[in-house]
């Protein structure tokens, strides 16, 4: 019997989730993937010594399906700071995860910037998530903001902490991603914090196609369109295959299908990331620092190289400040380094600014309404199969998982 041929369109990690199950199963298949290398909207680049993500972006090592998949020693991953620093009246204002760092939530006991009745309240809200992963499914589909307004936060809670904090997580500040979405994440980050790799973000998905076996691995081969049983390349080649797996960004696989196969997707969500250095001194800690006045424009920022210092040469700090959207501006390093001057002092007139990397498309919009059981479908038609985030949930997470179900399906169709 002739082996089926199976392909792949995309090396993002949802497709390569998808590759490394079939090649475990001893499916023969290809990846066609339109970049010069694998990650999709995980990459990473080399410049003048500094391992820079293309936009901020964190793995938070509690994801279920990130545990099963990736092998984290081998990641080396190097954990932020559980908690923040909220920028707020002039100052850092210290919100400290108790349970892992309960010396400093004592010693900010006393700092009334987020009144008392939240500081119990977020401990409430620890305990509906600390028993089960499912706790999402159970709660009726809201907005966060409502559910946080439901639950007993204050605006000023909302407003300092949890605005600035979950609008850099969702990449919109409305708060209008589902509570389901809010409380997932929200269980992920108390139960395993987050964590970045030495090497930057992209070796995860070179963790994924390190098995991938020789010659399966097309890069730079855009496919034009897809049909069924069949899909053209940019060249104008026809690969006739049996089993098609769309594994692209929402946007992208609407592109690619016939009309009508998939739903036209609303604008997705961007952001803007820009990267500084010095050599002087700076904080020593890994800790997430957040706009907790809703200035602007830097939303969050970190100084990663106190996380993972191998992301930067020896004596040079590396300075992630992100915004949500994307503002054009080209005097926009020079009103972020304004602010960062506020956030860190004079000292930040002299950083240096490496690169500005600015997403559009970074997160798609539909699927942030929904997760879990209300999954799109994978399966197309027979032989035609998607996965990536906007079929699951919007996350790491999420595109792994759809791309383990997308390989479920092709092995049980062939069955
Ligand atoms: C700046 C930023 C920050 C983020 N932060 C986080 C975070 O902190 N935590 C988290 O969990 N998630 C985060 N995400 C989301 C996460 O990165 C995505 O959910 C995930 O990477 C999506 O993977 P995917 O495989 O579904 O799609 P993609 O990564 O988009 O992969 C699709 C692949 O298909 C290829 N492709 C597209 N069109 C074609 C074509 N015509 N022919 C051939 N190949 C094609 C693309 O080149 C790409 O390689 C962030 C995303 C961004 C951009």
């Amino acid at each position: 019997m002739s082996k089926p041929v199976i392909a792949i369109i995309g090396a993002g990690v949802s497709g390569l989730a998808c590759a490394r199950m079939l090649a475990r199963a001893g499916l023969p298949f290809r990846i066609y993937e339109a970049s010069d290398g694998v990650g999709g909207r995980i990459r990473s680049d080399r410049v003048d010594g500094f391992t820079l993500d293309r936009g901020f972006q964190v793995l938070l090592p509690s994801y279920p399906e990130a545990r099963r998949v990736l092998d984290y020693e081998g990641l080396r991953l190097r954990p932020l700071y559980r908690g923040a620093d909220v920028f707020f009246k002039n100052r850092f204002h210290r919100l400290a995860d108790p349970f892992n760092h309960p010396l400093d939530a004592f010693l900010n006991l006393a700092d009334d910037f987020i009144p008392w009745k939240d500081k119990w309240q977020t401990l409430v809200l620890w305990r509906e998530s600390v028993d089960t992963l499912d706790i999402e499914r159970r709660l009726p589909e809201m907005e966060t903001e409502d559910y946080l307004r439901d639950f007993g936060f204050s605006e000023a809670m909302i407003e300092r902490f949890f605005r600035p904090f979950f609008g850099g997580v969702f990449l919109e500040k409305d708060l209008r991603t589902s509570a389901r979405m809010f409380l997932f994440l929200y269980s992920m980050f108390r139960r395993g914090g987050v964590a970045i790799p030495a090497a930057g973000m992209q070796s995860i998905p070179e963790q994924l196609a390190v098995a991938l076996p020789p010659g399966s691995l097309l890069l730079n081969t855009p496919v034009s369109a897809v049909r069924r049983g069949e899909f053209i390349l940019a060249t104008g080649e026809v690969v006739h295959a049996d089993h098609i797996i769309l594994a692209v960004s929402e946007d992208a696989a609407h592109r690619l299908l016939p009309e009508g196969c998939q739903e036209k997707p609303r604008p997705g969500r961007g952001t803007t990331c820009l990267y500084f250095t010095t050599n002087q001194p700076l904080p020593k800690e890994p800790v997430l620092c957040l706009d907790g006045e809703n200035r602007g424009p830097v939303n969050n920022a970190c100084i990663l190289s106190n996380a993972a210092p191998e992301l930067a040469p020896p004596g040079w700090h590396l300075i992630s400040t992100s915004i949500v959207g994307t503002p054009s501006s080209a005097e926009l390093h020079d009103v972020v380094r304004d602010q960062m001057t506020r956030w860190f002092g004079e000292g930040a007139l002299e950083w240096q600014h490496l690169r500005t990397y600015q997403v559009r498309n970074a997160q798609p919009e539909g699927r942030q309404l929904k997760l879990g059981d209300e999954a799109l479908a994978t399966v197309l038609e027979p032989g035609l199969y998607r996965c990536g985030d906007y079929v699951e949930d919007v996350s790491i997470n999420g595109a792994l998982v759809s791309g383990r179900k997308a390989a479920e399906a092709v092995m049980a169709a062939l069955k």
